[in-house]
C-alpha cells in the first residue's frame, strides 16, 4: 500500500496536464517575444492562458502576471505594495504570525529597511478576526497580507471581510491563496482582493510556475530584472509549457471543487473522528472552517519526525510541521501561533488528502497512526513523565472532535 497524504506540500502533476504541456517543449518551442510564426504561436497560447486564468479568478487578463511560483508571487506582491506605501510615506504592514515563510521572510527583509510589521493574532482555532485586522490598520499602513488557507492546519480565513475593511480604509490587500484556489471558489472582485498569489504544483500542475494577480492601478516593482516580458514587470523568457500546464490544471481543479469537497467531507470527518480516539490527541484548527482535504493533529508524548518516518515505513507519506521547516528542530511557527506549547507542537501530524483517497485508505491511516503513536509513546521518557503524573497533561484524555 502507498498513500500519498502530503498534497499541501506538492501534488503529482496529472497525466492530462503533462500531455497538454508536451507540445510546448518540442513543437511550439518559439520564444513568445519572437516575431516569426513559431514565436507568435507561442505568444498566442501565452495570452490565451492568461485570459483563461483571469476568467477563473474574476480578473482581467492585464491583471495576471506569470511568475516562477507562489514564493515569487508573494515576494513581488509584498515588495510592490511596500514600495507604493513608501512613496506615500507609509511604512507599516499588517499580517499574521502563521503566514507562509515566503510572506514572513519578505516582511523580515522589509523590517530591516525600517518597515514596521504588526502580526495579528490567529486565535486557537487558527482563524483571524477581521475586527482585529481593522484595529491594527493605521494611517501609515501600506499593506494588509493574510493567507486565504493556512498550509499546515487548513483553516480558512474571512478574506472577503478583511478585503472589505481594507477597501474602506484604502489599504492594499494581498492574500496568499496558494492553498485555497483548488478548494474554494475565488473571485477577486467579489472578495475585495487587490493582489493574490497562486502556485501550480499545489493543484496537479507543474512545479516552478505560478501567478500574481495585481489589480489594475497597482504599480508592480520588479523582483526579476531584465527583458520586457509580462508588460515589463517580470523579466525572463516565459515558461510556456508550465503556464499551459498550470492553466489546464487550474481549469480542472476549479471545475471539480464542489464535487471534491462533497466527496472529501465525509472522509475528513471519519479521519478526524478516528484520530481523536487516540488518547491525548487534538485536532489543530477549527473543526468547520477548514478545507476538506486537511487533517492536522498534535499528539502528546511523541516526536513528529519519528511519526513521519514510521508512517513512511507503513507506506503513508505525511508531513509533520511544514515541508519548509522539517529538517530543523524548531517546532512549527503555525502551531506556536495557535498557542500549542512547544512539547506538543513537536508531535504534530499533517495529512493533506488527495481528491481520490478511498475509505479503505482512511481506515488504514487511522490504524497506522494509532499503532505508531502507541509504539513511540512506549519508549518516550516524556510520555513516561506524563503517565506517572510528573508532568501535567496538556490535552484531555479524550476530546470530542
Ligand atoms: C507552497 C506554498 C507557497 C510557495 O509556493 P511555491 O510555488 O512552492 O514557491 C506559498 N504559500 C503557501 C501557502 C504555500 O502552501
Amino acid at each position: 500500500m502507498f498513500i500519498y497524504a502530503d498534497n499541501a506540500a506538492t501534488t503529482p502533476t496529472s497525466k492530462k496536464v503533462v500531455e497538454a504541456m508536451l507540445p510546448y517543449f518540442t513543437d511550439v518551442y518559439g520564444n513568445p517575444s519572437s516575431l516569426y510564426s513559431v514565436g507568435q504561436k507561442a505568444k498566442e497560447v501565452l495570452e490565451e492562458s492568461r485570459e483563461k486564468i483571469a476568467q477563473i479568478l474574476g480578473a482581467s487578463p492585464k491583471e495576471i502576471y506569470f511568475t516562477s511560483g507562489g514564493s515569487e508571487a508573494d515576494n513581488q506582491a509584498i515588495i510592490s505594495a511596500a514600495r507604493i506605501g513608501e512613496r506615500n510615506g507609509k511604512k507599516h504592514i499588517v499580517s499574521t504570525a502563521f503566514e507562509h515563510h515566503a510572506v514572513l521572510h519578505t516582511l523580515d527583509a522589509l523590517k530591516k529597511e525600517g518597515f514596521e510589521v504588526t502580526l495579528v493574532d490567529v486565535h486557537e482555532n487558527g482563524v483571524v478576526d477581521p475586527q482585529e485586522i481593522r484595529d491594527a490598520i493605521r494611517e501609515d499602513t501600506a499593506l494588509v497580507t493574510v493567507m486565504y488557507v493556512n498550509n499546515e492546519i487548513g483553516t480558512i480565513q474571512p478574506i472577503k471581510e478583511i478585503g472589505e475593511i481594507c477597501k474602506e480604509k484604502n489599504v492594499i490587500f494581498h492574500t496568499d491563496a496558494v492553498q485555497a484556489v483548488s478548494h474554494i471558489h475565488i473571485n477577486v472582485k467579489e472578495q475585495n482582493i487587490d493582489m493574490l498569489s497562486i502556485s501550480a504544483h499545489k493543484f496537479h500542475g507543474p512545479k516552478g510556475v505560478g501567478v500574481l494577480y495585481a489589480k489594475k492601478g497597482i504599480a508592480l516593482t520588479n523582483v526579476i530584472n531584465g527583458g520586457a516580458q509580462e508588460r515589463g514587470k517580470r523579466a525572463g523568457t516565459e515558461n510556456l509549457a508550465g503556464i499551459v500546464g498550470m492553466t489546464v490544471a487550474l481549469e480542472d481543479a476549479v471545475k471539480n471543487i464542489d464535487c471534491v469537497n462533497e466527496r472529501l467531507k465525509g472522509l475528513q470527518d471519519k479521519l478526524i473522528e478516528g484520530l481523536s480516539n487516540i488518547p491525548y490527541s487534538q485536532l489543530n484548527g477549527d473543526r468547520e472552517k477548514r478545507i476538506t482535504s486537511n487533517v492536522s493533529f498534535c499528539f502528546e508524548g511523541i516526536e513528529g519526525e519519528s511519526l513521519l518516518l514510521l508512517l513512511d515505513d507503513k507506506g503513508i507519506a505525511v508531513s509533520s510541521g511544514s515541508a519548509c521547516t522539517s529538517g530543523s528542530l524548531d517546532p512549527s511557527h503555525v502551531l506556536l501561533a495557535i498557542g500549542r506549547p512547544h512539547e506538543v507542537a513537536h508531535g504534530s501530524l499533517r495529512l493533506s488528502l488527495a481528491e481520490d483517497i478511498t475509505e479503505e485508505e482512511v481506515d488504514y491511516i487511522i490504524s497506522a497512526v494509532a499503532d505508531v503513536v502507541e509504539y513511540l509513546r512506549g519508549f518516550s521518557p516524556f510520555w513516561g513523565d506524563l503517565i506517572t503524573g510528573k508532568r501535567p497533561h496538556i490535552f484531555e484524555e479524550h476530546t470530542v472532535a
